[in-house]
């Protein structure tokens, strides 16, 4: 395929696209297979700097520009074949690091970040609770107010990295602080009163250890407190956009190898004594998913570039990640259906990432919410009586809170 990458990048992507097929596609099926997360790749990503690259070099970070870390997450994306340490690596990167580095206190950075970004700490970022996903201002762990801290109490669940998790950044209501109380916690998970559990079994995204975290009666310090008391709402968005662009990058990279897989199985596999390619039913169907590969990866550099210009691109965030979950999809059922009897089986990694693509559904705000913001700020737009920017309103103007970072959404959209 074409590359839009320079030469450096594109060697830093062939990099990590190697350090990939060799350190964790080999065991991807297994660990699948056996609902395990393996510490050591883990550690080994870190220390080949995956973590860190776009992360200043003050707290252990390459420090290199987000092209570059756009590069090496898509090539390392389609080595992988394995969205169990992608979904990892998502909440990681795009939701502990990026809401550290944003609103993170120095003491803060400096306490968490090195140790995550070496790949030595797992981190975790806990909103959905059993009685709420979607609607987070409806969660129910509180916070209470006392001399030297806040004590925590209540449940999160079907959280990420949970079972193993070193370190969470987690969500509570502040006792008595009125409207804006939801508020955003960073503490080892080595506290007293702090259980985790074991990984819940699930359908897919099986190589990434998902469950629950019980709070009883934990007790933090004040400077656990991530942006402020009643800032959490803040935090939560900033990093729900930089998680849905890496989902849409780590997508782009998982399909990939899917439209090479099947366009060379198509001139390939003979059927009545021709190769299935020359039917135009299996060329159509390659096509799509090679188109969708190519608008996903045209909207994501567009997102990455209002993020690189400090530009509010919420619409733009939510299409990356609806594109791309709904292509993801049907890439893999398409996969499976070109590859006939051989594309069902288990040895393929279609099923597995056919399975993978569902939890993506749901994992950083569902698809329905997605349309919902997109809604909404084409809607606010309309009603402003605002032109849409080149036929689309990316949610520019909602940018209306200063002392919030430039692409932070309001807060009043509390939807994960
Ligand atoms: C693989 C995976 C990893 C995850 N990791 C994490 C994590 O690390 N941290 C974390 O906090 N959570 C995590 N989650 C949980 C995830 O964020 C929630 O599942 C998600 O927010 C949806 O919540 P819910 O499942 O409770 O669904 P609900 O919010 O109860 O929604 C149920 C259905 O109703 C629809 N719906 C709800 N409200 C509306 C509306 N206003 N308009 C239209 N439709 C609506 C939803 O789209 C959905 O179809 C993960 C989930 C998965 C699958």
């Amino acid at each position: 395929m074409k590359s839009v990458w320079n030469e450096q990048q594109q060697e830093i992507r062939d990099f990590y696209e190697q350090v990939a097929r060799e350190r964790v596609r080999p065991s991807a099926a297994s660990r699948d297979i056996t609902l395990t997360f393996d510490r050591q790749i883990w550690r080994d990503l870190g220390a080949s700097g995956l973590f860190g690259l776009h992360m200043p070099e003050e707290f252990g970070g390459r420090g290199l520009g987000l092209r570059e870390f756009t590069a090496a997450l898509e090539g390392f994306s389609r080595g992988s074949q394995d969205m169990g340490v992608l979904v990892s690596f998502v909440a990681q990167v795009g939701l502990v690091q990026a809401g550290l580095l944003s609103y993170g206190t120095e003491e803060q950075k400096q306490r968490w970040l090195p140790g995550l970004i070496r790949g030595e700490l797992l981190g975790s970022f806990a909103i959905t609770e059993q009685g709420c996903g979607s609607d987070v201002r409806a969660m129910k762990l509180s916070a209470t107010q006392e001399l030297n801290g806040f004590r925590i109490n209540g449940q999160k669940w079907n959280i990420t990295n949970a079972p193993q998790a070193d370190v969470v950044m987690t969500f509570a209501h502040v006792e008595g602080a009125g409207d804006k109380s939801v508020t955003c916690f960073i503490t080892g998970t080595d506290v007293p009163g702090l259980e985790r559990s074991e990984p819940f079994e699930l359908l897919g995204n099986r190589g990434t250890p998902i469950g629950a975290f019980n709070f009883n009666d934990v007790l933090v310090p004040e400077s656990a407190v991530v942006g402020g008391v009643g800032g959490g709402l803040n935090v939560l968005y900033f990093a729900f956009l930089v998680e849905r662009v890496l989902t849409g990058l780590v997508i782009t990279g998982c399909m990939e190898p899917l439209v090479e897989d099947c366009l060379r199985y198509s001139q390939e596999r003979l059927a009545f004594g021709r190769p299935i390619g020359e039917n135009q039913y299996i060329q159509g169907q390659i096509v799509d998913m090679y188109c969708q590969v190519e608008v996903l990866r045209s909207v994501l550099l567009r997102a990455m570039d209002s993020m690189e210009q400090g530009v509010d691109c919420s619409s733009l965030a939510s299409m990356v990640k609806m594109i791309a979950t709904e292509s993801l999809h049907e890439a893999c059922l398409n996969a499976i259906r070109i590859h006939g009897n051989s594309g069902y089986r288990r040895d393929k990694y279609f099923e597995r990432l056919l399975r993978d693509s569902i939890g993506v559904f749901f994992a950083g705000g569902t698809i329905e919410i997605h349309r919902h913001v997109i809604w909404t700020n084409l809607v606010e737009g309309f009603r402003k009586g605002e032109r849409m920017r080149d036929g689309l309103n990316l949610g520019v103007y909602q940018n209306q809170n200063p002392a919030t970072t430039a692409f932070s959404q309001p807060a009043e959209e509390a939807i994960a």
